[in-house]
């Protein structure tokens, strides 16, 4: 892909040390393009009640293209976290506090760890270079994904494969891997991840997380008895344009990069695509808007492909949607207040996944509806998978709860793969036990 870091920071280029290489990297990064976030901050504010509320959400319209909320103004027991450009930390921490909205700096300096998140990656690849291995604790780029995922197959043919269910707007090719011990078009499982693309640590979630269904198969009793009878899908790079654009240029990319004649911005919000609820509260008109929701359901390459697989498979029994952060674990609806028919079952469901979480590294994750416990919002996937027959339909708010936020250090991914598995787990169990 043009453009990547990829090879950067080499032992050649920038050998002499810390400092060095984030001056070097931060060179390198400007000369390739890469926009820069120094002195970009993000603000946590915690707002006392709806009308300190809406006027957070006034800020948008305010700022349009410059307040990025990576949590947005959804209730006031909920802390909303936005990037603020340097360019605008004064005006917006002058309207925040004449407004009396108390606030806090969460990440004083978005550049800072953007750089040690580059250099984290560069030393990971020098080394499985120089010892021909993949690292599951660092983060990688979308060719790297694609060439371990080319590998993996490979190696572990008798379980997985790998399908190309669609391309997206780019022209990238959208895999899936299928982990089946035989049958034929048996129920299964569906998971997804980096539907967002700035939401690393779900891609690296699943790529942990495919290995780690090949290396317990045959061990751990429940995942076998799972894949004995189910098929388990798993699309990692659910975007892969907008990953590829994280990399290559804006690192804080959420959107797709679809365009369309006469429309001034890029990008559709892959969540706010589907045919349920489309439109509605939660979503946006405005092509700008990070939650534009774009011009019909389904209109994006990425969400059509799935919607294809999904429909012509007819046996998908869970779906598993995964983003972050926040910790949280939610099932439908997000367009409606309205308790879905399985409430009980998957608010039951919900809390013992959370419960198998907190066993491991003791990670507190909430749970409930998407719109009591996040916020409304409408045309996501869940909601559809529910709305379209498939009951366990759930979705996943990745660590952490806004310390590092979209930039999570590489050496929280094994720590985060494994507890998200547990959760994952107890929804497989559950699903093969209650068929439907
Ligand atoms: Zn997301």
């Amino acid at each position: 892909m043009q453009g990547t870091l990829r090879g950067g920071s080499g032992p050649g280029l920038c050998a002499v040390g810390r400092w060095t290489l984030l001056v070097c990297s931060f060179f390198l990064a400007s000369a390739l393009g890469q926009m820069n976030f120094t002195g970009d901050q993000v603000l946590r504010v915690l707002a006392k009640n709806d009308k300190q509320l809406s006027l957070l959400r006034d800020l948008e319209g305010l700022k349009p293209l410059k307040v990025d909320f990576w949590r947005g103004p959804a209730r006031p027991s909920l802390p909303v976290d936005m990037r603020v450009p340097y360019s605008e930390l004064k005006d917006v921490k002058e309207y925040l506090e004449s407004h009396g909205l108390a606030y806090s700096i969460m990440i004083k300096d978005i550049q800072v760890l953007l750089d040690q998140e580059r250099e984290a990656m560069a030393k990971s690849r020098r080394l499985e270079r120089s010892t021909s291995s993949f690292s599951y604790s660092s983060y990688h780029t979308l060719e790297e994904i694609y060439s371990w995922i080319d590998s993996f197959v490979t190696e572990h043919a008798n379980i997985v494969s790998k399908i190309q269910i669609g391309q997206s707007f780019e022209n990238r090719s959208i895999l899936v891997l299928k982990f089946s011990t035989g049958g034929f078009q048996r129920q299964a499982i569906w998971i997804d991840t980096g539907i967002h693309s700035r939401e690393w640590i779900t891609h690296a979630t699943g790529i942990w997380t495919a290995d780690k269904i090949v290396s317990e198969y045959g061990k751990d009793c429940i995942l076998t008895n799972i894949l004995d009878t189910m098929d388990i899908f798993l699309e990692i790079v659910s975007n892969p344009d907008g990953f590829a654009f994280t990399h290559s240029m804006n690192r804080l990319w959420r959107k797709n990069k679809s365009s369309r004649p006469g429309v001034a911005c890029i990008g559709v919000d892959l969540n706010r695509n589907w045919k349920s609820g489309f439109g509605g509260n939660g979503s946006n008109d405005n092509p700008c808007s990070e939650t534009y929701h774009g011009p019909y359901p389904h209109s994006e390459p990425e969400v059509s492909a799935i919607v294809k697989f999904i429909t012509d498979h007819r046996n998908i029994k869970a779906l598993i949607s995964i983003h972050s952060y926040s910790q949280m674990l939610m099932y439908p609806y997000g367009y409606s207040l309205e308790p879905v028919s399985s409430k009980e079952e998957l608010c039951n469901l919900s809390k013992s996944a959370a419960q198998a979480l907190y066993k491991v590294h003791g990670m507190q994750y909430t749970y409930g509806s998407i719109s009591t416990t996040l916020y409304m919002a409408s045309g996501v996937t869940v909601d559809w998978a529910y709305d379209s027959g498939i009951k366990y339909s759930f979705s996943f708010e990745l660590r952490d709860t806004g310390q590092y936020g979209f930039l999570l250090p590489a050496t929280q991914i094994i720590p985060t793969a494994q507890e998200t598995w547990m959760a994952i787990r107890t929804i497989m169990i559950h699903t093969l036990n209650h068929p439907y």
